[in-house]
């Protein structure tokens, strides 16, 4: 049974986690392979996917050190300044979302949900948003809250990797089947990193990189997978980006309404649906199609369904 996050509490947060359905897919789409996918678009309608992961140990420090306000940053379509704004309504703390870039006329749909959440936007030119995780920061644009918990763009902070790293614990808990293989768009890279640094020692990652910067996210992920000595096997796909974060091609938008055919798995354009393209294709590319193997024969693959689902309003035409 789905579990939503009704209480802000560890032990809440630990037991919807743990009822995040795995999803098993069958599909032309994806031969030769054994398909999972964890749910964690639905461990919250609003406070959602990683994001969620990413907030927990944040909020919860928040309300130790009794600060009443949370303070963060994201762009127009920001999955995390949706979550916060939600999570801020939700757990009876006052947000502020620091946001790239002027007002425009019209909020895009995730603005106006933030807003409908109670959270304050602070709209600030691109230049000076740049300095987003300097000290100074607040103060140069006028910020001067008392009580407050700034947490970075997109939750990228440790307490944000803790909150992925019990991610790992929970799948390795969890898991149906001991998967081989464990794939994750990436942003930036936070949760690959903060997941490599725990999974279980046979699962070998995979990232999809949803922007063109593949680079930092490579180095992003090893400073956060260093944690451990380990010797970490993680695999990233550079050509799944299609042209830059939020860009799309028919054959993207195709996957995605296929997806929604096999078991009513809602993607968005951004993330998750690069995901699944770049997992189709590692197929195609393979010789795992020609596989006749048995079932229990076949690698198990498990996607992580990340969320993010409110940003497919950005989707235009
Ligand atoms: C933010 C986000 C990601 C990327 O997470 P990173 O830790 O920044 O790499 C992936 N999927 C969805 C749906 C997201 O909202």
């Amino acid at each position: 049974m789905i579990r939503y996050l009704t209480e802000l509490s560890l032990d809440a947060f630990i037991e919807a986690a743990r009822n995040v359905p795995y999803q098993q897919i069958r599909s032309d789409l994806f031969p030769g392979i054994d398909l999972w996918i964890r749910r964690d678009d639905l461990i919250d309608p609003l406070i959602s996917g990683n994001k969620a992961y990413k907030l927990i140990y944040n909020l919860l420090e928040a309300r130790a050190q009794g600060k009443d306000t949370i303070i963060t940053c994201g762009g127009a379509w920001s999955n995390h300044i949706h979550a916060t704004a939600a999570a801020g309504q939700r757990f009876g703390f006052h947000t502020i979302g620091i946001i790239r870039g002027e007002r425009p006329p019209t909020l895009s749909a995730m603005l106006q949900d933030a807003e409908r959440f109670g959270m304050s936007l602070r709209f600030v030119p691109r230049k000076l948003y740049h300095e987003r995780n300097e000290s100074h920061f607040l103060t140069q644009i006028g910020i001067a809250q008392e009580r407050y918990w700034y947490v970075p763009e997109g939750g990228a902070n440790d307490l944000g990797a803790k909150g992925v790293a019990l991610l790992a614990d929970i799948i390795r808990e969890t898991r149906p089947v001991a998967f081989d293989e464990c794939w994750v768009a990436c942003g930036t890279g936070l949760t690959l990193g903060a997941l490599a640094a725990r999974m279980p020692d046979r699962t070998s990652l995979t990232g999809v990189p949803v922007l063109k910067a593949a680079g930092s996210i490579r180095k992003s992920v090893e400073m956060r997978a260093a944690d451990d000595g380990r010797e970490l096997q993680i695999n990233l796909i550079e050509d799944a980006h299609h042209g830059g974060y939020g860009k799309y091609s028919a054959a993207l938008l195709r996957t995605q309404k296929e997806c929604e055919f096999i078991g009513g798995l809602g993607l968005d354009h951004v993330y998750t649906a690069k995901l699944v393209w770049a997992g189709a294709k590692a197929i195609e590319r393979s010789e795992r199609k020609k596989s006749t193997r048995w079932l229990d024969e076949l690698p198990r693959i498990l996607f992580l369904h990340t969320g993010g689902l409110q940003g497919r309003r950005g989707l235009v035409g």
